[in-house]
């Protein structure tokens, strides 16, 4: 009987690798056709003076309006684009998107100062071309470099960490600022970031979604703004959900934020409809 129970559990257990293996392949070949059928948006969710909740600009957060599974989210299908290497044309999809969206709405709603953030994967940076191809995106869309915002995490850097660290150069040269996204998670490496060139940290909703219960969370913001002003930083709060979490930023005198509290990630007709409204 033993036995019998054995070989079934053997079994159950084959089918579902089995099905995991299927569902992953299926998932890949859906992704490297997801481009060219256009299957790909690009939600927007404004980052906001914690002050007084005005928008400076946007981050860029992809998703997917797949065939059949619906609206799906990053954590659902980019760590196979990355695996894949599909993150690369895909990344590349992003970046031209969201920089020709931002440069329609400096002009349709006069709002110059609008900035737009894209994340970019490790992937990218082991491309030797992308900031030509960065240079590119910005001729043809006509966008100003100072209008765009790179988010990268601190292990893209360590991953690559010299032929990354001169590409950031040149990128800045540009004038595009560099967001060190996630701060405070994972690979944190406060001996080198003086080293890195970095304009902003973006400090992980992590450390914010617990400010007001854990009595050491709002220590380690504070140490982060510290940290930012001392090398000449910015910080942005991540995940920014009640006002008691925004008034204590306040206090800290964290000046940008980004979260539910303010706005949702939001698609391109409701994000126009949000510059509209807070323009006047
Ligand atoms: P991220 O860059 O740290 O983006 C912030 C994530 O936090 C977004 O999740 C956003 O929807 C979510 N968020 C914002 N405010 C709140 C809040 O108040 N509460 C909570 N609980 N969550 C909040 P999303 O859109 O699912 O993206 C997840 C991650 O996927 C991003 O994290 C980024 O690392 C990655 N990602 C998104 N778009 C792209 C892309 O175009 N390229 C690459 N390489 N990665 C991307
Ligand atoms: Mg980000
Ligand atoms: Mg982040
Ligand atoms: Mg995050």
């Amino acid at each position: 009987r033993a036995k019998v129970l054995g070989k079934a559990r053997y079994e159950v257990f084959d089918i579902e690798m089995h099905d995991s293996v299927v569902k992953l392949m299926q998932l890949e070949n859906d992704l490297r056709r997801a481009i060219e059928r256009q299957e790909f948006q690009i939600y927007y969710q404004p980052i906001v003076l914690v002050d007084t909740g005005r928008i400076t600009g946007f981050e860029a957060l992809i998703r997917w309006q797949h065939p059949t599974r619906g609206l799906l989210n990053p954590v659902d299908f980019i760590s196979v684009a990355e695996e894949t290497g599909a993150i690369v044309p895909i990344g590349y999809w992003v970046l031209s998107e969201a920089c020709r969206q931002l440069h329609t709405w400096q002009l349709e709603f006069s709002a110059q100062p609008l900035t737009i953030s894209v994340n970019l994967s490790s992937k990218q940076f082991s491309q030797p071309d992308l900031v030509e191809q960065i240079i590119h995106i910005l001729h043809s869309t006509n966008l100003d470099p100072r209008s765009l915002k790179l988010e990268i995490t601190e292990s893209t850097i360590m991953e690559n960490a010299e032929s990354a660290t001169a590409m950031l150069l040149r990128l800045r040269d540009l004038g595009i600022e560099i967001y060190l996204d996630d701060f405070g998670t994972g690979y944190s490496s406060l001996s080198s970031l003086h080293r890195f060139p970095v304009d902003v940290l973006k400090i992980d909703r992590s450390f914010i979604n617990t400010i007001q219960t854990n009595h050491e969370k709002p220590k380690i913001v504070q140490v982060i703004m510290t940290l930012a002003q001392n090398l000449g930083m910015d910080a942005i709060a991540e995940g920014i959900e009640t006002v008691e979490q925004r008034n204590q930023l306040k206090t800290l005198q964290c000046r940008y934020g980004q979260g539910y509290l303010f706005y949702q990630p939001v698609d391109k007709q409701t994000a126009a409809a949000i510059i509209a409204q807070d323009r006047q």
